[in-house]
């Protein structure tokens, strides 16, 4: 299900966003939000909803309103008498729907080319390997890793076992560990974008939606010690700069 990765495809949309440049960067901003979407079998995967009128749907809104009070670090909090596990996965999906969101707005800039190993600066570079069908880790481009990445972490979002939708049904064990898992590989995608795709960002005007994306996402993986701090190297220093005035 890899092997139709780039191609012709890709060239072609490449080639049409440099016309589409011409226009405004509104229009483009515009425009490749709506390409992403439709060009699912790249990077950009199908968002993941959360059923309205669900409990977690309650959470998602709650979430959301927090949000907009202004204090993250209160915001993250695990509500009361809210189950961790149902938390935990509810914030795990709105982060993969917006970094699924930022990285789309860039994807025309993430190529073999431009990326051919998958990296967060000069020091740290990653290989793909996701433990069950990828044992030995792949050394590949970016995009291709993202790819990986991101089809990776729908697939488990969208395993019923993992993640119970349904009122009821239990979170398994062993949800707190793949949760871990799926925010330390997320974060890599955060770091490859704000590491090699930063100027675009700016240039698309993303700028400040990314840094808020990240900082809840920060706050969120503090609050409940949910990433090893070495993972976080790569990004350590925008880490101290984002979430040193809340402190
Ligand atoms: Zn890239």
């Amino acid at each position: 299900m890899h092997g139709v990765l780039g191609g012709a495809m890709d060239f072609k949309a490449g080639a049409d966003f440099k016309y589409r440049m011409k226009q405004g960067r509104d229009m483009v901003k515009k425009q490749l939000i709506l390409d992403s979407g439709s060009r699912s079998s790249k990077t950009f995967k199908p968002k993941k909803n959360i059923p309205e009128g669900s409990h977690q749907y309650e959470l998602l809104k709650h979430a959301e309103a927090t949000l907009g009070s202004g204090n993250l670090r209160t915001a993250v909090m695990l509500p009361e008498g809210e189950d961790l596990n149902e938390w935990v996965a509810v914030n795990t999906v709105d982060f993969f729907n917006q970094i699924n969101m930022l990285y789309g707005t860039i994807t025309d800039f993430c190529t073999e080319e431009s990326c051919p190993v998958m990296s967060a600066g000069p020091k740290y570079e990653y290989h793909w390997a996701d433990g069950t069908n990828i044992k030995k880790p792949i050394k590949c481009s970016a995009p291709k890793y993202i790819d990986y990445l991101m089809t990776w972490v729908q697939d488990q979002l969208d395993d019923e076992t993992l993640f119970p939708s349904k009122i009821g049904v239990p979170f398994p064990k062993n949800f707190m560990s793949v949760a871990k898992t799926i925010l330390k590989r997320l974060f890599r995608v955060y770091a490859h974008i704000y590491h090699q795709h930063f100027d675009p960002v700016i240039q698309l005007q993303e700028e400040a939606h990314l840094n808020t994306s990240f900082k809840h996402f920060i706050f969120f993986v503090q609050e409940f010690n949910l990433i090893d701090r070495r993972e976080l190297a790569p990004l350590q220093e925008l880490i101290e700069k984002l979430t040193s005035k809340d402190r």
